[in-house]
């Protein structure tokens, strides 16, 4: 096994804009990475230049400490997962497995030895005659990690290998990716556009916009401390709410009303006129409910609509952007796919909350996790 160290990587195709921007990822051995962002960021494009299927037009590809940019793909020892599989219908699970190392020439008695070992690691010892046709999608993905296991390829890269399925099987692949990925503890770079996928799977999640790469962190660090607009809006569903702000010594001036948050965040942030907050739809909550120790600030607000869930509900506020951030606003809604950022305010309430639609309720929310960016470069100032 090894890491995947990305140098500075460029991809121009024609004279355009670059595909990939000077992106600059290093995968660890045995490290989940995840490359994350809208169509067109690039992402199929950097795991291409990963295997070898597109030329590299700057920087250093290295796998282990070998600088493979002029290596064949067949000449990398990576093991690529497509979204179908790849696998052959006319052979049994078996024989698919073994494939590689037929191909190899490898002895027969080699063959059984290590197609017999995957299959009980991917837990397939039962269904070795048995052709794909007659599998489960979940046994399909496995008989083709099973392939990339015999080959003992150095690292695993997956291209959107769940987008063509329904949202309940793809709930269940993923984690028997997220099982087998840690249990054979090999180096794995995974593609998708669904934020979903990322947070859940990654150990590291890379996220990138329009080929530059915009933070790369645990998806935990992303969804806390996000570094920039387009992170925090990308990251977390239903997405962060963005209101106009403005600071003055310890006080935010939000549209509802003035909030204190902590000096330290404050003073990080004081001075620099109109700003963006962002605010999870999980840091407000219905004020009855909310512990009276808990530190925070309250607003009344009238409720439109009210979606309740069970354990949660969604209530959605009404509220119009002001045209100082409208601009930003619109271009981060275009980055997103869509997103309509301006004309409301989603608030998370716990399912035990008798709020209404038509409520005028009373609001907290927690100041301490107000985030504040910078409207003309996106930067999370606090
Ligand atoms: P998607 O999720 O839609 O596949 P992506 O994030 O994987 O998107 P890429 O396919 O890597 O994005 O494409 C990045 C950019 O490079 C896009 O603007 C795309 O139009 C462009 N591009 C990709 N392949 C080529 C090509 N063969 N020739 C010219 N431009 C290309």
């Amino acid at each position: 096994m090894a890491g995947i160290d990305m140098r500075n990587i460029v991809k121009k195709y024609g004279d355009g804009f670059p595909a990939v921007n000077d992106v600059s990822i290093d995968v660890q051995d045995g490290e989940f990475m995840i490359l994350v962002g809208p169509s067109g960021c690039g992402k199929s494009t950097l795991l291409r230049m990963i295997v070898g299927l597109e030329d590299i037009t700057s920087g250093d590809m290295m796998i282990g400490d070998k600088r493979v940019n002029d290596l064949a793909p067949r000449d990398r020892n990576l093991a690529m997962v497509f979204q179908n599989y790849a696998l052959y219908p006319h052979l049994t699970v078996y024989e698919n497995i073994a494939f590689p190392l037929r191909l190899a020439k490898a002895s027969d008695q080699e063959v059984d030895e290590k197609v017999r070992a995957a299959s009980k690691t991917l837990e397939l010892d039962e269904h070795l005659e048995r052709k794909p046709g007659n599998l489960s999608g979940g046994q399909r993905q496995r008989v083709a990690m099973g392939r990339a296991i015999v080959r003992e390829a150095d690292a695993f890269l997956f291209d959107e290998p769940l987008s063509n399925l329904d949202a309940k099987l793809r709930g269940q692949m993923r984690s028997e990716i997220a099982r087998l990925q840690k249990r054979l503890g090999i180096t794995t770079v995974y593609v998708t556009h669904d934020q979903t996928e990322a947070m859940t799977l990654g150990d590291r999640v890379a996220v990138l916009k329009r080929g530059i790469l915009q933070q790369l962190a645990t998806p935990r660090e992303l969804y806390d401390n996000p570094g920039n607009l387009f992170v925090a809006g990308f990251i977390g569903s239903p997405p962060m709410n963005f209101l106009p702000a403005t600071v003055e010594g310890t006080s935010v001036k939000l549209p509802f009303g003035s909030v204190e948050i902590p000096a330290d965040k404050a003073a990080r942030a004081e001075g620099r006129g109109l700003l963006i907050a962002g605010i999870r739809p999980g840091d407000f909550e219905d004020a009855s409910v909310v512990d009276q120790d808990t530190t925070g600030s309250t607003f009344r607000a009238t409720v439109e609509v009210v979606e309740w869930l069970g354990n949660e509900a969604y209530a959605y506020i009404p509220f119009e952007a002001p045209p100082e951030v409208q601009s930003q606003l619109q271009e981060l809604e275009r980055d997103l796919d869509g997103e309509s950022l301006r004309t409301q305010l989603v608030v998370s309430l716990d399912g035990s909350s008798t709020v209404r639609e038509g409520d005028e309720a009373e609001i907290w929310v927690n100041t301490a996790k107000i985030h504040l960016f910078d409207p003309t470069t996106g930067e999370n100032l606090t």
